[in-house]
């Protein structure tokens, strides 16, 4: 086996000469973020560390079953204060623009403790003591596999579906751009440790209940296209969450739907949080760049799927990002090809 990658290094270093550790993730915590912490807090608890996984909020229903292998806690204040009254280590994963931790945020600057950033996105705003980000890799789980796979006695079969989990998230199922050679190196390891793909993807891609097909249905009935076609999007309101009993988390992946179809540049996804903020999730067909339309909005996310969250009105939301995404859309190089619905395939997402 290969040496330890040098940049993990210094993470190494406090593995080894501390104790007690919290692990957290972005608000809206997705399959990465949490495969990431369920298989790190599994391994660091197998070391014998004091370990705790602690969000903004809760996970999403789907994810339910790795909850199983390791307790996911949501922010409570008379909880915070108990564990960052003993951590040593804050680990974040799959994130690095600061106010996405939401409430665990203030903590960070608890005296005497020490900040992890270990993350995948493209990005200059790494914020703690100890920053491995790493954009070439497929998802953050990728960068947490690299790290154990170094201690093959201790890599359990728990830990292997809480990576699987992560991968093939934030692969799109391997069909995204990200899937190199790596990703089914890690897959085809992770098989042999006993994780069952179908039964995993299975859990990943449940409908929790009839009404969120419904729900589906209906934002793919409702999909607005620009005038052109070259930008597809859905628009969510409160009201809608409420008439099919869903939540954001059912959104997941929706968005990667219209991307298949020839002539759509971008995809954007706008929810209405109901607070005066709009999430807008962004997906490219593969030429324009997303996450430089995201980073000059405030945003951040990788090349072909990025996000930002928006003060203001749907109706403001949209102008803004149709305007923009015109833009880049009208930038485009005419002889380059798009990858989804299309032939050549671009590198890196
Ligand atoms: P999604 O659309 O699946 O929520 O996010 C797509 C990508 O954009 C992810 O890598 C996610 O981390 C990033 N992203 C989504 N929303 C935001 C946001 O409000 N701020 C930043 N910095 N990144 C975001
Ligand atoms: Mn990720």
């Amino acid at each position: 086996m290969s040496a330890l990658d040098p940049r993990l290094e210094p993470f190494d270093a406090l593995v080894k000469s501390k104790q007690h550790f919290v692990l957290s993730t972005h608000v809206n915590p997705d399959g990465d973020g949490l495969g990431s912490e369920v298989a790190l807090a599994l391994y660091l608890k197998a070391r014998g560390k004091d370990v705790a996984v602690f969000n903004d909020g809760r996970a999403p229903h789907n994810f339910a079953f790795l909850e199983r292998l390791f307790p996911l806690e949501a922010f409570d204040a008379a909880r915070a204060e108990e564990l960052f009254g003993r951590a040593e280590v804050l680990i974040v994963l799959d994130m690095q623009n600061r106010a996405r931790l939401g409430r665990v945020s203030p903590f960070v600057d608890r005296p005497g403790l020490t900040t992890v950033i270990l993350d995948h996105h493209v990005g200059d705003e790494a914020f703690g003591q100890v920053n491995v980000v790493l954009p070439e890799k497929a998802a953050t789980g990728e960068l947490i596999y690299d790290y154990i796979k170094h201690d093959p006695g201790r890599f359990t079969r728990p830990m292997a579906e809480a990576l699987y989990t992560a991968l093939v998230t934030d692969t799109g199922s391997f069909r995204h751009s990200n899937t190199d050679p790596d990703v089914h190196a890690m897959a085809a390891h992770l098989l042999t440790l006993g994780v069952q793909s179908a039964v995993l993807q299975a859990e990943i891609n449940r409908h929790r209940h009839m009404d969120r097909l419904r729900f589906v249905g209906h934002l793919l009935q409702d999909l607005k296209t620009s005038e052109d076609g070259s930008v597809a999007w859905f628009e969510i309101t409160p009201e809608l969450f409420a008439r099919y009993h869903v939540d954001g988390s059912d959104t997941e992946g929706l968005v990667d739907f219209p991307r298949t179809v020839p002539g759509v540049e971008a995809v954007m996804m706008l929810t209405d949080l109901g607070d005066g903020r709009i999430k807008v999730s962004l997906r490219s067909s593969g030429r324009v760049d997303v996450h430089r339309v995201a980073t000059q909005l405030g945003g951040g996310g990788h090349k072909f799927a990025a996000g930002i969250t928006l003060e203001g009105s749907l109706e403001q939301a949209r102008r803004t990002m149709l305007e923009r995404l015109g833009e880049a859309v009208a930038a485009l190089d005419p002889m380059s090809r798009p990858y989804a619905g299309a032939a050549t395939p671009p590198a890196g997402r």
